[in-house]
Parts: C-alpha cells; structure tokens; sequence
C-alpha cells in the first residue's frame, strides 16, 4: 500500500515548506532580541517565523514590490510557534522547539496547549 517512490503518494499531504526549508526565510528579516528574550529561537532562527508558501498571493494595487511587502502580502506564512513570532527566547528556555497539542477549552474561546516536550502550557484566545 505504501512506496516511498511514489511521488504522488507521499507520506505527507500537505504542500507546505516547514522552517528547514531553503526558501523558509526569503525576504524575511531576522529580528532583534527584545524584552529579555536574548537566546535565538532553535527553530525559527531569529526570523520569528517562516514561509509556508511562496507567491501565495498577489501583490495588493499600490503596494511596492519590496521584501518587506512581499512578506507582509504574498507569502502564506507561519507564526514560529516556539517564540511566539518574537525570534527570540528567553535564556531560561530549555525546550528545543514547542509543539504545541491541544489539550482542552478552558472558558469561552480560551483554549490550552501543552507543549509535547517540556509540557509548558499556553492558553490561546481564539476569539478574534
Ligand atoms: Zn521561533
Ligand atoms: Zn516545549
């Protein structure tokens, strides 16, 4: 049922690039350490998060096409989920990455997610 030479039945469905991809971080910009976070993000390696696909859309009329833009409107992009989109962690993190695993709604549109590895845990609002 399974072959790994079956280009059309690979082991994952979706198109997306992850953040080891070579084009993970074009035109994006690494960031600046803030708020005591002074350790680069194991992941997103500063850039606070990453490109899931190119030229997903087009360019809004009347915008420049500068780096800045094309991250800001034309990739599909992702939020590093280690550092929140900050780049950067605190020195007091010892995880090598968060992945995050829904664990239950706590209230209204607040839900928890526990990190697989450290078991930190965040309560995200859904709301908006
Ligand atoms: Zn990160
Ligand atoms: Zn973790």
């Amino acid at each position: 049922m399974f072959s790994y030479n079956s280009g059309m039945m690979t082991y994952t469905p979706t198109k997306y690039m992850d953040h080891t991809h070579p084009d993970a971080f074009v035109d994006h910009e690494r960031m600046q350490p803030a708020y005591g976070c002074t350790v680069e993000c194991p992941r997103c390696k500063g850039f606070g998060g990453w490109n899931l696909q190119l030229n997903a859309y087009g360019l809004p009329a009347g915008e420049a096409d500068t780096p800045e833009n094309r991250k800001k409107f034309v990739h599909f992009r992702a939020i590093c989920g280690h550092c929140n989109g900050w780049g950067f962690v605190s020195p007091e993190e010892t995880c090598q990455g968060h992945d995050w695993k829904w664990i239950k709604n706590v209230g209204n549109c607040l839900n928890r997610y526990e990190c697989i590895h450290c078991k930190k845990t965040s309560d995200v609002d859904s709301s908006d």
